[in-house]
């Protein structure tokens, strides 16, 4: 081989990759930010989380417990949940790479949804999977339509319930009849990053559903309604099979020490759940009666963001265009098949009313209220 051609080539499938795009954080020249697109709780983490992470700071040097078995027995004792069956993470994507990692292996097939989480394209591609994409039905996911696209070469499912970015959620009736009607080799990965705000009866994360059967993981997060994003840790509740597997090839340290110790302590702040909770559920239905009210369709959620719908992607553009003006940060989701619509984090009630209120103004400007 000619010298100047010699160099060290990643695999080809990592080009099939597009990089995962986070939302914008910067308005420039507004003089009041509000950031509303990467579904951050408008109310922080727990103090007491905040002051773990402090004190943390005196123990720099030390590795953390490879286990996290604080963090596993505070999940355990909050969840009823056996402390042996759960991994964690650097953020809840650490879990998914890990999965796809053990479990997929080069033409191994993965399905997720139509406008699924973007992160598991990314992770089966990354194992040397093929993604498999299974239509969606009203902007949510079909239990039959994903059972369509099983076949021999089948290894994961992932599913986001609720989804992002379109909020939607199935009933854990439906998560079953999908889990019952998979083969028994193929792994069912429930990605619950938003379950705390769901408000539901026929909503369950699936936590029961690891418990009976082999072949399902639930994966949770405490980058969303704990609002510790920025120290990244995620957990999962797996048979013991995939617990072994992924703890075989995870980072032996991949949960750091200030990251369990704020995990530990958000755990048990059960007040500051609830605050975040509640807010939520104030400001969700007021959004969506505000924002309806101006003739902009948008896609029920049952969690802490909102899709809207404009009149095409130049629209959305405009819309994302004009509220950034006025220091609003929304999430545009043209990667996600969904160039038309623009998505929304339900933010603190400040926030909240100046995008009513731009939105408005937008829609004035627009000309006649839409259909
Ligand atoms: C935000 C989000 C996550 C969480 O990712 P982390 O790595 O835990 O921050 C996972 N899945 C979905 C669908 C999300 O929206």
């Amino acid at each position: 081989m000619s010298g100047a051609e010699a160099r060290p080539r990643a695999r080809p499938a990592i080009f099939d990759i597009d990089p995962y795009v986070p939302g914008q954080s910067a308005a420039p020249g507004a003089a009041n930010i509000f950031k509303l697109s990467a579904n951050e709780t408008p109310l922080g983490p727990s103090p007491r989380a905040r002051e773990a992470f402090r004190a943390f700071a005196d123990r720099l040097q030390n590795y953390p417990d490879g286990a996290a078995t604080a963090l596993r027995e505070a999940l355990g004792a909050k969840h009823g949940v056996d402390p042996a069956r759960i991994v964690c993470g650097t953020g809840s994507d650490d879990i998914l790479h890990l999965l796809a990692a053990a479990y997929i292996g080069p033409g191994g097939e993965g399905i997720f949804t139509e406008h699924g989480f973007s992160v598991y394209k990314i992770a089966i591609l990354a194992a040397g999977g093929v993604p498999i994409v299974a239509a969606e039905k009203n902007l949510t996911a079909d239990t039959d339509c994903i059972l369509a696209k099983v076949g021999p070469r089948t290894k994961i499912v992932f599913l986001a319930n609720p989804n992002n970015p379109t909020g939607t959620y199935l009933p854990i009736a439906e998560v079953k009849r999908l889990a019952q009607n998979l083969p028994a080799d193929v792994l069912l990965v429930l990605d619950a990053a938003y379950a705390e705000y769901v408000n539901r009866p026929d909503y369950s994360s699936g936590l029961e559903l690891v418990s009976a059967r082999e072949n399902v993981v639930v994966t949770r997060t405490f980058s969303k309604i704990y609002g510790l994003a920025g120290i990244r840790l995620g957990w999962c509740y797996a048979p013991p099979d995939v617990c072994d597997a992924i703890n075989r090839i995870r980072g032996p340290f991949n949960t750091n020490g200030a990251a369990i110790a704020a995990g530990v302590a958000a755990l048990d702040d059960t007040g500051h759940l609830g605050k975040a909770f509640a807010h939520n559920e104030t400001w969700l239905p007021w959004l969506t009666q505000e924002i309806s009210a101006l003739g902009i369709k948008l896609t029920p959620s049952v969690c802490n963001f909102l899709l809207l719908h404009f009149d095409g992607g130049p629209q959305a553009r405009a819309a994302d265009r004009f509220l950034l003006d006025r220091g609003l940060i929304l999430r545009a989701v043209g990667a996600y098949g969904l160039p038309h619509c623009l998505r929304l984090t339900v933010g603190t009630g400040e926030a909240n009313r100046l995008v009513a209120a731009a939105l408005k103004d937008f829609v004035k400007l627009e000309g006649p209220a839409r259909a």
